[in-house]
């Protein structure tokens, strides 16, 4: 793709980035055959090509309209059409910028505007949240969720080969789902390891990322940077997640700081360090006997499978450990969760979850499985067929 940018504008590296991401796209469209928000709507606008030209057009131009937010607001963000594109267009980045500046220029209606402040000052922080959470289960307002108690976790992370690891438990699902990290802690606990969560660390930045607050996004990276380092510097060998989306983000810190002078060589350290649980206990070879054999759908999360790249991880793992796996008709395409997409977007998401599950049910599993706390909280309200995290199923949590 031709673009004609402004020396100003190629002058700082964002500007570069969004010139050298525009050119390598070839308008073939490929990538709108994968891309879920066009295959509901059909819109040429509504599909990653049509918000490439709109991008385009924004930051050569300086022209942005209601419709461009209208159409840039519904993109996921799942980065289904990365894994069509024959030229290697990083859609998700180039998107990231647009909705950066979007952000900056004033479009958006008062409702939307509270609407995501309101997100951004609850969902980050379990305090605030929790009560929430609470009075939403007494009005019969939020999905069921199995809880536990949960063994807080200690300080020390030495395995018997000396290893440490560092969790962390996120915001929303610290909340909602605590028996999920308690699950992850007790299978490290077999493999002779101790966990330690820094109570510091509360949510990973993505929310206040992807929610128009880039600026205090980074803060709270630094700070998280900053509460992980001593055990970084100490020889900790992993930072493991129990959610795909929070793994997404961290592992992306290295580009998010890549040109910041004081945290560059520690986000890329702390990127680097961190595994999503499937690739932890994969690479640890590890399997559990289940005594009831049950039909398992493993629906993975955008964050899993596109953007991280995990492919069929988790699925052997439940099979090693007992479960019979089905695979179900397009498996790659988003279910509409898309971090708080589902809160801001909520027509589209309930037709994509629709779609997500019609095909898995005609296979009928017993247990719908993910990796993502807000795939399975979004899932959970469209279903009958308890969905759980995968980690429930090979961890003793009921
Ligand atoms: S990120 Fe997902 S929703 Fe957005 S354009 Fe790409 S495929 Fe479509
Ligand atoms: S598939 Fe890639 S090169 Fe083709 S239109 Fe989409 S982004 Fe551009």
């Amino acid at each position: 793709m031709q673009t004609n940018f402004s020396k100003e504008f190629l002058a700082d590296r964002q500007g570069q980035r969004v010139n050298e991401i525009l050119r390598k796209c070839v308008h073939c469209g490929f990538c709108n055959a994968t891309c879920p928000t066009h295959q509901v709507t059909g819109d040429e606008l509504d599909g990653p090509r049509g918000r490439i030209y709109l991008l385009k057009q924004m930051f050569e131009e300086n022209e942005v309209s209601r419709t461009t937010l209208h159409h840039l607001d519904g993109c996921l963000g799942c980065l289904n059409c990365e894994t069509t594109c024959p030229s290697g267009v990083e859609f998700g980045e180039l998107a990231e910028a647009g909705k950066h500046a979007l952000d900056d220029k004033g479009l958006r209606s008062w409702h939307s505007r509270i609407k995501r402040w309101g997100i951004r000052q609850i969902f980050p922080y379990p305090r605030r949240f929790a009560p929430l959470y609470r009075l939403g289960k007494w009005l019969n307002l939020t999905p069921e969720q199995n809880t536990l108690a949960v063994k807080r976790p200690g300080n020390a992370a030495v395995n018997s080969n000396g290893e440490s690891v560092l969790l962390l438990h996120g915001c929303v699902q610290s909340v909602t789902s605590p028996h999920i990290n308690q699950g992850l802690a007790q299978l490290l606990d077999t493999l002779g390891y101790e966990t330690h969560a820094d109570d510091r660390v509360k949510c990973c930045g993505a929310i206040h990322h992807h929610n128009g607050a880039p600026e205090h996004a980074l803060k709270i990276i630094k700070q998280n940077i900053d509460a992980w380092w001593p055990a970084v510097e100490r020889g900790c060998s992993a930072i493991v997640m129990t959610a795909s989306g929070c793994g997404s983000m961290v592992k992306d810190y290295q580009r998010i700081l890549g040109d910041d002078p004081e945290y560059a060589d520690k986000a890329r350290r702390v990127s680097k360090l961190t595994e999503d649980a499937s690739e932890f206990l994969a690479a640890r070879s590890f399997k559990k006997n289940t005594s009831d054999i049950e039909t398992v759908a493993f629906h993975p999360p955008c964050t899993l499978q596109h953007d991280q790249q995990i492919t069929g991880v988790v699925e052997g793992i439940l099979r090693n450990s007992g479960y019979r796996v089905v695979d179900f008709k397009e498996k790659h395409l988003c279910c509409g969760s898309a971090g708080t997409y589902s809160l801001l977007q909520p027509q589209m998401a309930a037709s994509l979850r629709k779609n997500k599950l019609a095909a898995i049910e005609q296979q009928q599993p017993d247990i719908i499985a993910t990796a993502n706390i807000g795939c399975l909280l979004h899932l959970q309200q469209g279903s009958t067929t308890p969905v759980r995290h995968w980690l429930e199923l090979i961890s003793n949590s009921p």
